[in-house]
């Protein structure tokens, strides 16, 4: 009996494991058609506002990639940034939404202070990945480079077989910074917060939802916060999605604020509106 049960499991298995490789060929094709199409259209970057947890004002903007299919439904990154980083399709993926980015940088650079951009540990490896970098910040010389924010997370260390220390070293030495982001979800944060020239920690929301009410958590978000400054790094908490979560986090000190409570992702026109609604409510 257990060898038939254990047959049945394997079977199982391999079931879900023909479907996943078929999804994963699926996203392969979606994204290489996506690529080759109108890369805005096809391709749109969203927007979710980063907030001054003592103002409430819209200081900063995460960009969060999204695809739009030939009939019409949005996919979020999830379906297709795993295929994109399998393939290699992640750099020109990466050089999309970075130039994107800056663009709406650019148009947005006097009401909104920074925009940060994912970055997938394929793409900082790449040799091209710098130059890139630089190429895009020289063409945009009314942008202060610190304006720009790197997102990495965790993995990008572990998955690596370049220097990675190295190359966000040359990294910050344009300009430009680095956020550790889904920081404490890893498990070697403490390792990876002293060889990594950061300047923000994002907490990742799996200590953030709930905060409020749960000692562990806050004890932890206190620490983390604690370690930022004293290192001399700003803290973004992401997931915020209660009021009781916004008072615990102004209660320890949490600079900046991230979560459906002060909007989710949107496309840029929408962003906007909210950012000129965000000035209009916190300048006097
Ligand atoms: P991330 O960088 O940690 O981004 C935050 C994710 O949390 C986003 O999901 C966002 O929509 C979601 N989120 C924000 N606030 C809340 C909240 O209050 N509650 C909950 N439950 N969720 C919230 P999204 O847009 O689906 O992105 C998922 C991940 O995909 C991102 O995680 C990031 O790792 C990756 N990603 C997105 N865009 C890009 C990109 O352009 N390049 C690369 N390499 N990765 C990307
Ligand atoms: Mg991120
Ligand atoms: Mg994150
Ligand atoms: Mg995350």
């Amino acid at each position: 009996a257990a060898k038939t049960s254990g047959g049945n499991r394997m079977k199982v298995f391999n079931d879900r494991m023909r479907v996943a490789v078929q999804d994963r060929i699926a996203a392969e094709k979606l994204l290489r058609e996506a690529l080759d199409g109108d890369r805005r259209q096809t391709l749109p970057v969203w927007f979710q506002p980063i907030v001054s947890a003592r103002t409430g004002e819209i200081l900063g903007a995460e960009t969060l990639v999204r695809m739009r299919t030939g009939d019409g439904r949005i996919l979020g990154p999830g379906l297709f940034v795993p295929a994109a980083e399998e393939t290699g399709l992640i750099v020109p993926l990466g050089e999309h939404v970075l130039i994107e980015a800056l663009r709406h940088l650019v148009a947005w650079r006097d009401e909104l202070r920074y925009i940060s951009v994912n970055v997938s540990p394929r793409q900082l490896a790449e040799p091209d990945f710098v130059p890139l970098l630089a190429g895009l910040l020289a063409a945009a010389p009314e942008l202060e480079p610190g304006r720009l924010v790197l997102e990495i997370t965790e993995t990008a260390l572990l998955a690596s077989t370049v220097d990675i220390t190295e190359r966000l070293e040359t990294i910050k030495s344009l300009g430009v910074r680095i956020a550790l982001d889904d920081f404490g979800t890893g498990y070697s944060s403490l390792t990876w917060l002293q060889s990594v020239p950061a300047d923000i920690v994002k907490l990742d929301r799996s200590f953030v939802a709930g905060l409020a009410t749960d000692a562990k958590k806050s004890s932890i978000i206190r620490a983390v916060l604690w370690l930022a400054q004293s290192m001399g790094m700003s803290a973004v908490a992401e997931g915020v999605e209660e009021a009781s979560d916004v008072q615990a986090l102004r209660e320890v000190g949490c600079p900046l604020l991230q979560g459906y409570f002060f909007g989710k992702p949107m496309p840029p026109e929408q962003f906007a509106a909210g950012l000129q609604r965000s000035r209009m409510a916190t300048t006097p």
